[in-house]
């Protein structure tokens, strides 16, 4: 299987060989062809698959087939993603592939101001890429048109429902021309996620390239019990004796993932965080010292790390175990990509065993414990129940009520 045998053009075929890709993965086998003749697609298939260029090729493909004649230049593709980062990410997958078209594309998404993006909405654009409620903004000020729209692409499906886009995304689709073709891509598919798709994809192509949660079993998984006090001090170790150069590091907050940024610059460590609380100023130059090998340890929250297109990560740690065990698959799903091998470390204290457990249940396996010498969880936290029971029933080690360590996850704020 080659990418000529897609009947792609020229342009397009120079474009994919510079990137130096030779075998197309399998969901771009199956979405390629489905795309260029026309119909519908519906597709499970997790970021690190190849999915962007599953749909950007043979979307630039067919837009450049039928290049409208004449000036007028409406918006004839629309890309919808759940987060800023993964726009600007897709953006740059649209320009690299279609580095030889004439045809335009920009993003649009919120945090910034509206009027550089009306300028260029009003220059003319053929593809955009858009979080949905920015999107709306323009639409309400009409300073967007979709009624040209004749490809809609849903990026990462699930995320969108998740983070409460819903009302968004059927506004939006509401404003397209009904005849149109659908690309539809989601890691999952919940019930939720087939109840969008039956009301807006006609008899679409149904792609899944591997069962979920694949990207798991390439990863080497371990859990390090610790402590919760003591969590930092033994990540700071392992990035240092192990010499980890590029790690990605999960918090469930953004209070705490610019804390520990903080403690680990603390340690001598080079580190930054990455937030949805951060101006995209901010996040795109943490992301690129990361990337540049600037600073060794990046802290992010969920959201914000959804989608970041960082090749062959070699470590991902939880330094808070995720409260959705689907999280924890995304998260790890962000080392071991295009076939390295890759590691995922959890530090789990003693107030996270219910998620841990949840965690396995999805993985349909349990993940390795290694406790590591001088970092052995505390033996009174060790023999704690591992969320509150009612008062009386299990006391404390020593009779006391110890005071509680950490929050329970189930009070965590989400991110
Ligand atoms: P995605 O799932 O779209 O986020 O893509 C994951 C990564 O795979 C990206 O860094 C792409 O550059 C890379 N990639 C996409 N298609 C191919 C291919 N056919 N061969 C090798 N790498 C690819």
């Amino acid at each position: 299987m080659s990418f000529n045998n897609f009947g792609l053009s020229a342009a397009l075929l120079r474009a994919v060989n510079e990137q130096g890709y030779d075998t197309p993965t399998p969901v771009q086998a199956q979405a390629i062809p489905a795309v260029l003749e026309g119909g519908d697609i519906m597709a499970a298939a997790q970021t690190g698959t190849g999915k962007t260029a599953g749909f950007t090729l043979p979307m630039l493909e067919l837009l450049s087939r039928n290049a409208p004649k004449g000036h007028a230049r409406p918006v004839r593709a629309l890309i919808l993603t759940p987060t800023r980062e993964l726009t600007a990410q897709v953006q740059e997958s649209v320009n690299t592939y279609g580095r030889y078209l004439p045809l335009r594309s920009m993003v649009i998404f919120g945090g910034v101001g509206m009027q550089p993006q009306v300028q260029k909405l009003r220059r003319g654009v053929d593809i955009l890429v858009a979080t949905p409620g920015r999107l709306l903004d323009h639409m309400r000020q009409r300073t967007v048109d979709l009624s040209q729209v004749e490809i809609l692409v849903l990026d990462e499906a699930d995320r969108m429902l998740d983070m409460g886009f819903i009302h968004d995304i059927r506004k939006v689709i509401s404003a397209l021309p009904k005849q149109r073709q659908t690309l539809l891509f989601s890691a999952t598919f919940s019930d939720e996620i087939r109840k969008l798709a039956s009301g807006m994809l006609n008899q679409p192509t149904q792609i899944e390239v591997a069962r979920r949660n694949t990207a798991a079993e390439m990863v080497t998984q371990v859990v390090h019990p610790v402590s919760r006090d003591s969590k930092r001090g033994l990540l700071s170790k392992l990035v240092s004796e192990g010499n980890w150069q590029q790690v990605l590091v999960f918090t469930r907050t953004k209070h705490g993932a610019d804390r520990l940024a903080r403690q680990l610059e603390q340690d001598g460590l080079g580190a930054a965080a990455i937030h949805g609380n951060k101006s995209q100023a901010a996040r795109t130059r943490a992301l690129a010292q990361f990337k540049q090998g600037k600073v060794r340890l990046l802290v992010a929250t969920d959201i914000a790390a959804r989608g970041l297109d960082i090749e062959q990560l070699p470590h991902v740690v939880n330094f808070d175990l995720p409260s959705v065990p689907e999280d924890y698959v995304h998260r790890i799903g962000r080392t071991g990509r295009a076939g390295y091998g890759g590691k995922a470390l959890s530090l789990v204290c003693v107030d996270e065993g219910k998620l841990l457990r949840d965690i396995e249940r999805v993985l349909n396996k349990s993940i390795e414990k290694q406790v590591v010498a001088g970092f052995e969880p505390d033996p009174a936290e060790r023999a704690q129940p591992l969320f509150k029971k009612p008062m009386g029933r299990r006391p404390a080690p020593g009779g006391g009520r110890r005071p509680q360590r950490g929050r329970p996850a189930s009070a965590a704020g989400r991110r």
